[in-house]
């Protein structure tokens, strides 16, 4: 929203970076943005959403939480330059519906966020969110209604989620290697080492919150490492082109995930990492 009233982005020279990245700068789609915020970091030059010069003495009445979070953390946006990094706020993967939000485990629907219904391509575009949510909770409901189960359709046993205290240091490693290794940025060789770690803790941690998350992980690293192309917010370092034969949605089984991580479980792991499990 601050970049749609004319805030730019800039790096800790002042240059702004999205000038050269592509035609329309700082309203560019939102995977192209988020890999120039994600090299300048890199880089070590910083990334700052300057809106000194669009907003100024406006800010506070404008964008009044914005500012204030800002004011917080000790900084007027109305007068400096506002650091940013990347942070994943959606994706476009999910559980496998159709179109009445029905997962393939009778008697569980899913929608929203958690849901991969086919609304989105390979980025989002603003508010669809929110609109796919409405729109499936409606379905899902008028589904529920007309059809009331009998039998519901029961998981794996060891599946089953409840919530419990996570181990604090393997939850953050798990995090940190999902933005590392599965994030902004992705190459062959950091998925797969993604792939082994999140086997690793599926396989040995005794918290089933954490066993999920795990789980979880390794199917969106799974799918990340098969898909050898980059395409809207999927970018791989190693494949930096579009493929256009795989311009197709694509769903992996938990099965399929498995069979990736044992390939991938004999590869020398190229090198170290401080975010193992
Ligand atoms: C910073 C940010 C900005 C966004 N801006 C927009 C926007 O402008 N427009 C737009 O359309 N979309 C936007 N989105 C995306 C949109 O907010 C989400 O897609 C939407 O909120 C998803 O709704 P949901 O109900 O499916 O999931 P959530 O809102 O994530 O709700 C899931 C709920 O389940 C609870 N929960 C999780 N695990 C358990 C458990 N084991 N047991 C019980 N409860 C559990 C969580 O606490 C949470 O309350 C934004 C997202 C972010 C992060």
């Amino acid at each position: 929203a601050l970049r749609g009233e004319g805030a730019t982005l800039i790096n800790g020279r002042g240059e702004r970076f999205m000038l050269a990245r592509d035609p329309l700068a700082e309203l560019a789609p939102r995977d192209i943005v988020a890999r120039g915020v994600f090299d300048e970091i890199a880089a070590g030059r910083g990334a700052f959403l300057d809106a000194t010069k669009a907003l100024g003495a406006k800010f506070a009445a404008r964008f009044p939480t914005v500012y204030a979070s800002c004011i917080a953390a000790g900084l007027d946006p109305a007068t400096q330059p506002i650091p940013i990094a990347p942070a994943a706020h959606y994706h476009m993967g999910g559980i496998a519906v159709d179109h009445h939000g029905r997962t393939s485990l009778k008697g569980l629907w899913a929608g929203g966020e958690v849901s991969s219904t086919g609304a989105h391509g390979a980025n989002r575009l603003a508010s669809n969110s929110l609109l796919e949510a409405v729109v499936y909770a409606a379905r899902i409901a008028d589904d529920i209604n007309g059809n009331p189960l009998a039998v519901a359709g029961r998981p794996r046993d060891g599946m089953i989620s409840r919530n419990s205290a996570m181990p604090p240091l393997r939850e953050a490693n798990l995090r940190a290697m999902m933005s590392s290794h599965v994030g902004v940025v992705r190459d062959g060789d950091d998925l797969a080492e993604a792939i082994r770690t999140f086997t690793v803790i599926e396989q040995t941690t005794g918290n089933i919150a954490l066993r999920n998350m795990a789980t979880t992980a390794l199917i969106v690293a799974a799918s990340a490492w098969s898909r050898c192309e980059s395409r809207g917010a999927h970018y791989r370092s190693d494949y930096p082109a579009e493929d256009p034969a795989q311009r197709h949605r694509t769903v992996t089984t938990l099965d399929e995930a498995r069979n990736i991580a044992a390939m991938v479980a004999d590869t020398a792991p190229r090198k170290r990492t401080s975010t193992g499990a």
